[in-house]
């Protein structure tokens, strides 16, 4: 049976909306707080976590959709019809949803995928989660430092990240805001944000982190093991390992909204 904090959804344990409520208000409250180690400090991840990347995914398929319809026009139709909530974590698991598993197609759209959802152009797509802008921004207002550590890399993403993150109205190019990404696309996530986690001192004392990888937010809580490390239940990789049980487990930033009532800035007024 569940605690009474806690509530069971799709395989990860949630948060139950009150305890959430109060998780945040900590998180909150901790951002008011200096140490000696330096200024409290939030470590965000970007896609499954602050934001919701499958439109990002499903403009690159409508698009595939155009460019197939003469020679595949079967395939293309079932393009067009996809929607947002028909999209796995992998582009293979949601085409054969939509019955297209011949591996020539699958190929080539994968490859099409690929050379459009790593790159700065199709990142204007993705869209914030709930609660998240407002809880962002209310800790940095409060006197956290923002560290944003995505697995984007800084080459062909960078620019784009930049843009959306602004776009969306997170704070960004601001004291009190930092943005790593990784040097080059060829290197695993994990190894990079394992990487990245002992520089993350010169910063400042770590109170939060967000992810919406198990194996990330593993990492952070065996670093940090004071802080308040959020798994955020949105996609992660298939075969993903175990998640710690001392790791809270969130839908999305809902449960902030009612503590960070401040409507988030129109673009350009950061
Ligand atoms: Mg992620």
């Amino acid at each position: 049976m569940d605690a009474p904090n806690l509530v069971s959804h799709a395989g990860y344990t949630h948060l139950s909306e009150a305890a959430a409520a109060e998780l945040f208000r900590r998180i909150l409250a901790g951002c008011r707080v200096t140490r000696p180690q330096g200024p409290p400090v939030l470590i965000l991840d970007l896609d499954g976590t602050l934001m919701d990347n499958r439109p990002r995914t499903l403009a690159i398929v409508h698009d595939l959709a155009k460019m197939w319809r003469d020679r595949h026009p079967e395939a293309a139709s079932a393009l067009e019809k996809c929607t947002v909530d028909r999209l796995g974590y992998l582009l293979s698991d949601s085409l054969r949803r939509m019955h297209i598993v011949d591996p020539v197609l699958v190929g080539e759209a994968t490859e099409y995928w690929r050379e459009r959802f790593f790159t700065d152009d199709d990142l204007r797509h993705d869209v914030a989660l709930v609660g998240s802008v407002n809880f962002v921004r209310a800790c940095h207002e409060l006197g956290a430092t923002i560290v944003y550590l995505t697995g984007r890399d800084l080459p062909m993403m960078g620019l784009g990240t930049f843009a959306s993150l602004r776009t969306l109205g997170y704070p960004l190019g601001v004291a009190g805001v930092e943005i790593i990404l990784k040097p080059d696309a060829t290197m695993a996530d994990e190894a990079f944000k394992r990487m990245v986690c002992p520089t993350l001192a010169r910063v400042g004392h770590v109170i939060a982190s967000f992810d919406n990888e198990p194996a990330n937010c593993n990492l952070f809580k065996e670093a940090f093991p004071h802080a308040d490390i959020v798994f955020v239940d949105t996609q992660h990789v298939p075969g993903a390992p175990p998640l710690r049980n001392d790791v809270d487990v969130i839908g999305d930033f809902a449960a902030a909204l009612p503590l960070t009532p401040s409507s988030p800035p129109r673009d350009g007024e950061m």
